[in-house]
């Protein structure tokens, strides 16, 4: 390419540009996801990330480190290699980035990683408990439970960590890093993100059920798959993504 910009005429926007438009929406759609999650209980102070796969499989586009989920922009979006290099865009790395990496490496249905410490799901994993369908959310999630891992309750700095984090995660939605955190995926941001947010729900619903005292219920096995079947289509979720984007929008701390 000469770099020449060809305008109007025939010619329409070139592959290079076409590109840059694919960058810049997926650069958006992960500080928007990060925007959603910390308005849903998922934030740590600056801890905490979400990713999506780049298309042309150089790595992950990842919340840069040192910013609050609440506070990234699209600038503060970065590739990042499977070697854990920063390849396009700023700012600092987080040390995390291998769960994104390898799980995206191991998952080729999964298009967006989502990995938080929501606090909710941090007590519910951490008293042992499997997670329940006290409430509709925890059917996304079922009807087996959900995979526990306990390898380390460390930071996951290292590929053969990541590794076992996503073989951990199997063919799941969704993963307890017991005494640490959750990851969530999904074949794309919106899903991934509004599962981390159902999961959270889910947790928190169970810790309430479970401290009222009394004597809990919940779903059985066969009715969950239907619930689960019926309640969070692939539409369902897309919707409740858009939702949660519109909400976002019309809050007041944003713009
Ligand atoms: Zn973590």
């Amino acid at each position: 390419m000469d770099g020449v910009r060809r305008l109007g005429g025939a010619g329409g926007p070139t592959p290079d540009e076409n590109d840059q438009d694919a960058v810049r929406r997926l650069r958006r759609l992960v500080a928007t996801g990060c925007r959603v999650l910390a308005a849903h209980g998922e934030s740590d102070l600056i801890w905490g990330h979400a990713s999506v796969r780049d298309p042309d499989g150089r790595g992950a586009w990842l919340k840069a480190a040192g910013w609050g989920l609440e506070e990234i922009t699209p600038d503060r979006v970065h590739l990042v290699s499977r070697t854990g290099e920063v390849t396009e865009g700023g700012g600092q790395r987080h040390a995390e980035y291998p769960i994104h990496t390898e799980v995206l490496a191991a998952r080729p249905d999964v298009g967006a990683v989502v990995h938080v410490h929501p606090r909710h799901a941090i007590a519910l994993a951490a008293t042992g408990q499997d997670l329940l369908p006290v409430s509709h959310e925890a059917n996304l999630f079922g009807p087996d439970p959900l995979p526990r891992f306990t390898r380390t309750t460390d930071l996951i700095v290292s590929a053969g960590l990541g590794r076992a984090v996503a073989d951990g995660l199997g063919d799941r939605n969704a993963l307890f890093l017991v005494n640490h955190g959750v990851v969530c995926v999904g074949p794309d941001l919106p899903t991934a993100v509004v599962t981390a947010v159902l999961l959270e729900r889910a947790c928190e619903q169970q810790l309430l059920t479970t401290a009222a005292g009394g004597r809990p219920t919940w779903t059985g096995r066969e009715e969950s798959v239907a619930k689960r079947d019926r309640i969070y289509t692939d539409e369902a979720l897309h919707l409740a993504w858009d939702y949660l984007v519109r909400q976002l929008a019309g809050g007041t701390s944003h713009g």
